[in-house]
């Protein structure tokens, strides 16, 4: 375990915000976890957790505690004929758990190749892409709870999850540091190539009858010709989630706006929010040192020196452009400190 002082947060952030932490620890065990609760006033202080920093916006220096979890490894904790269960530490890197089990030839996270960040943020937002989510191949989660001192772990059920959003980003925000993850992967993979540009994807690569590592190749192919590679543009992915409106509000934007990007869900209508923002003139705008990506105008970013400030007003010229064009406020996905 180690704790800096007045510590930069530039390269543990994929915005690259040059904010200050007042305290920066770095722990890999439960053990030295529980010796921060002991030994420090961390957690009756201002503190935040971090993984990768892929979804986070520094909008000034955080006064308090940033807590680096890097609590490592993966191991096979169970397996039967059809499935195999996999538990990663939090501090595991994401694409490299799905790298594990496409080599393996195991299914369920091949669709979700390539996200950033470390497994222990993954079921906080409910991490998904190109048609799957974290909570179709989720069985547990271990959690330590701040306040009690004491592991506790939470079901599929427990965690309340739904688009992009789990128990962890609303009724237990801040009680809980996760510290590993339990999925189950098929031993008899499901390919899903329902999510529109995976099947042209692969048809360009020329595969007929794809696996797992097919799927997985194809949807980096497409992410890494859209998504900014944050080493080389500051970005958090989506800054804004897709908004979900009534029925009744679909066919009223379907009216005024025929060819408006929309997807039936059982609870209403999914608008294609990158679709509304650039209809809104704003792909590719600049507003000095951020701006609005040019391939994915879902995406914000840092075109060199820019603060969290600066980003996060953008944001807000970005929602009011929107909600005065289609009467519909976008939500911001990345976590706002
Ligand atoms: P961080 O940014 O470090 O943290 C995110 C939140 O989780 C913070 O509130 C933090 O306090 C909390 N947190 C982190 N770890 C823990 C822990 N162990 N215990 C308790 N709280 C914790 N997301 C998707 O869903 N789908 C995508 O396809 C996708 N694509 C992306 C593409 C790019 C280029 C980028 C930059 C981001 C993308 N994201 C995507 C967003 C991001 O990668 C994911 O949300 C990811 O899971 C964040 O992981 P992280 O470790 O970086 O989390
Ligand atoms: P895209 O394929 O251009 O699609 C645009 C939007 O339409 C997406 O946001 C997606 O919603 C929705 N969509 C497309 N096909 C759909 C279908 N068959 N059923 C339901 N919804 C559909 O999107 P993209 O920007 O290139 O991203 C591709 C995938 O990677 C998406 O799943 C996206 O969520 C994910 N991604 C997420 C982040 C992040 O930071 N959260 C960053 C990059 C990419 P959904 O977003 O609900 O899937």
């Amino acid at each position: 375990m180690t704790i800096e002082e007045n510590a930069s947060l530039r390269t543990l952030n994929t915005f690259g915000i040059d904010a200050v932490a007042r305290r920066l620890a770095r722990f890999d065990s439960l053990d030295q976890l529980e010796e921060i609760a002991r030994r420090t006033t961390a957690f009756a202080e201002r503190h935040l957790f971090l993984g990768g920093g892929s979804n986070v916006l520094f909008t000034r220096d955080f006064d308090g505690w940033v807590l680096l979890n890097r609590i490592p490894g993966v191991k096979v904790v169970k397996e039967d004929e059809n499935h195999v269960w996999l538990q990663a530490g939090a501090g595991h890197i994401w694409h490299d758990l799905v790298l594990m089990a496409v080599a393996n030839g195991w299914g369920g996270l091949e669709n979700m190749s390539l996200i950033p960040g470390r497994c222990g943020a993954a079921p906080m937002q409910n991490i998904g892409a190109y048609g799957a989510e974290i909570k179709d191949v989720f069985t547990s989660l271990r959690a330590y709870h701040l306040r009690d001192r004491a592991v506790v772990e939470f079901t599929l059920n427990d965690c309340e999850f739904g688009y992009r959003e789990s128990i962890f980003k609303s009724k237990e925000k801040g009680n809980f540091a996760i510290l590993d993850i339990t999925l189950r992967l098929d031993k008899k993979p499901n390919i899903n190539v329902g999510y529109g540009a995976i099947a042209s994807e692969l048809e360009a690569m020329g595969v007929q009858n794809p696996g797992v590592a097919d799927v997985s190749r194809a949807v980096m192919r497409i992410r890494q010709s859209k998504l900014p590679d944050p080493a080389v543009l500051g970005n958090a992915g989506s800054f804004f989630k897709n908004p979900t409106v009534s029925f009744a509000e679909g066919e009223r934007l379907k009216k005024e706006f025929p060819d408006i990007v929309t997807y039936p869900q059982p609870d209403g209508v999914k608008l294609a929010a990158g679709w509304m923002i650039e209809k809104a003139g704003l792909k590719g705008f600049v507003q000095g040192r951020c701006g609005v990506h040019d391939r994915q105008a879902l995406v914000l970013v840092n075109h060199g020196g820019a603060t969290g400030s600066e980003i996060f007003t953008l944001s807000e010229a970005v929602i009011s452009r929107v909600q005065a064009l289609f009467g519909v406020r976008p939500e911001r996905e990345v976590n706002i400190f």
